[in-house]
């Protein structure tokens, strides 16, 4: 063996500091020489980032580690989880679960929901009789039309996520581009041989089939990914090609990158409406994605206003109704040439309960409607680990049912149709939504609601009265009816302690690193009584 991989092979591995080249057991060591690369540095000190948890105890050599080495490992590990878990107050993820007692069975099952969530498949081992049961309840809550049908293109469809809303978006997005850019849809699929499928679509203009996407700088950097990934041309990247000296919102300077906030973090509508009229007037369709709860701020945009100004902007370039044909046999559709996408990840799954918090008298507000309601709203998606609670990422997708497109291609191999974005989905995450939603009412959740919203408007108070006592502006601030609270990023510890997540923004052209707490339900005044304790200590905010 050369040399240099002998050293290599001397790194100490795994609990005992063993030589790496001696941890394999006698089967394993085939004449002599071990399976598989030999460490090439070693890990312990290239990775550094979770120095809590020692990482030798951890290592796994080819051995396995033994009953003691596996006990102390996860003790180790198990620590770590919990002390963070105690303190998590930085993110809008609940991080109060109870679902051992009655799912922890299923652990040893396998769930998989591979393929269209209404098509039962060949691949039983499924629980899509609870992710329809998990559907139709958020078609109700968002008032879409339910349940879904594929005959009635008003009714919703939707499937539950592997991912969270980053999925959601990209899977929205996809569907938005496909749509706008002519592509047939599912309820005009042709049977495979039909040429229609194949011709371009043909419509009004050069760039009728150009889709354009427009969202804030408030929006979630899964957005950025998602149009990057599918290739999706931004107001910004247009413009900076097409019409550099152009910017309609300050002409001769450069493009914005998003469409700018108001400094509550909600979209500026009548910015957004000088930046879509530009591109609607050269007959792009247009690609709107809001935030419902945006990302850092906590902000909603107002979904109303934003969908009456752009459906007025495209009724003035005939992007409001058009007809899409295929072929030359005057086959056709109609179809808006606008897509409205909703990214709900906390807040499709809050306000619903706000709202109903505010008709019951238990709060004072709750943002503007978001949901089915809108008639121009065409997709919207929901984390279920940010409001419900899960152990892991999943959430919900979902949209009008008319508005799906034609699936890439048929696939037989497993029995539904592959209308969704993953191949295997996982199906342990309907049955958590499931069994969340079968022991929460609407009324629970309401009171859940509410008393996030007070423990959010403590938070407030409570560090608003600290930056008088500290007599220290530590820029304090809620946007309206958010459950987060930003301010001054304190000393690195108590970043740590607490989780909490920083971002720089801007103010007057000032650059300002702030924190953000956010009440979820597993948060208590105890805790932000603690964490203000912490704030007030000298040189917390050094
Ligand atoms: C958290 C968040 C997302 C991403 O959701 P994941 O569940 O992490 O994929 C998207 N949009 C907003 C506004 C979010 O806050």
């Amino acid at each position: 063996m050369p040399r240099e991989a002998e050293t290599h092979a001397d790194i100490p591995f795994g609990p005992e500091d063993t030589p790496w080249q001696k941890t394999f057991s006698g089967l394993r060591v085939g004449g002599g020489r071990p399976y598989g690369t030999p460490p090439s540095l070693d890990p312990r000190t290239a990775y550094t980032s979770v120095p809590e948890v020692p990482h030798h105890k951890v290592q796994l050599p080819p051995t396995g580690l033994d009953a003691d080495q596996y006990t102390e490992a996860e003790a180790l590990f198990r620590r770590h989880i919990d002390t963070q878990t105690r303190n998590f107050a930085g993110y809008q993820v609940t991080s109060a679960l109870d679902y051992e007692q009655r799912l922890g069975h299923y652990l040893n099952r396998h769930l998989n929901n591979v393929g269209d969530p209404y098509q039962s498949s060949s691949y039983t081992l499924n629980s899509k009789v609870l992710e329809r049961a998990v559907l139709d309840y958020f078609a109700s809550l968002w008032h879409a039309k339910w349940p879904h049908n594929p005959q009635d293109p008003e009714s919703y469809w939707g499937y539950v996520l592997t991912m969270g809303a980053s999925e959601g978006n990209l899977y929205g997005l996809w569907n938005a581009r496909d749509y706008l850019s002519g592509k047939p849809l599912r309820t005009h699929h042709r049977t495979p041989g039909d040429r229609a499928v194949e011709q371009a679509p043909h419509g009004e203009g050069p760039h009728a089939f150009h889709p354009v996407a427009f969202f804030s700088e408030d929006t979630h950097y899964s957005l950025t990914k998602a149009v990057r990934a599918l290739d999706i041309d931004t107001f910004h990247a247009l413009g900076s090609t097409r019409y550099p000296d152009d910017n309609p919102l300050a002409p001769g300077t450069p493009w914005p990158r998003e469409v700018p906030s108001t400094e509550d973090g909600a979209i500026d509508v009548e910015q957004l409406a000088v930046l879509v009229r530009f591109f609607a007037r050269r007959g792009h369709p247009i690609l709107l994605s809001l935030n419902y709860g945006s990302t850092f701020k906590g902000a909603y945009d107002d979904i109303e206003a934003v969908a009456a100004t752009v459906r007025g902007i495209c009724a003035e370039h005939g992007l409001d109704h058009r007809r899409v044909h295929r072929g030359q046999d005057g086959d056709h559709d109609e179809r808006s040439g606008f897509w409205l996408h909703v990214d709900g990840a906390l807040g499709a799954g809050y306000v619903p309960y706000l709202e109903m918090a505010r008709d019951a008298g238990l709060v004072e507000q709750a943002p503007p409607a978001f949901d089915f309601r809108l008639g121009d709203l065409h997709s919207l998606t929901m984390s279920g680990h940010k409001w419900m609670g899960t152990p892991w990422a999943c959430g919900v997708f979902m949209t009008r049912t008319g508005l799906q497109m034609a699936p890439p291609r048929a696939s037989e191999y497993i029995g539904a149709a592959d209308t969704t974005f993953a191949g295997s989905r996982n199906g342990f995450s309907s049955l958590l939504m499931w069994d969340y939603l079968a022991r929460h009412s609407y009324d629970d959740q309401a009171r859940l609601a509410a008393e996030c919203d007070g423990l959010a408007a403590y938070a407030h108070a409570q560090l608003l009265a600290l930056q008088d006592q500290l007599d220290q502006d530590l820029w304090v601030a809620r946007s309206p009816q958010s459950l987060t609270v930003r301010f001054r990023r304190p000393h690195a510890d108590i970043v740590r302690r607490y989780s909490l997540s920083s971002e720089t923004v801007h103010v007057d052209g000032v650059a300002r690193t702030y924190v953000h707490l956010y009440a979820m339900r597993h948060l208590t005044r105890q805790r932000v009584d603690e964490l203000i304790g912490e704030l007030r200590q000298p040189g917390a905010f050094a």
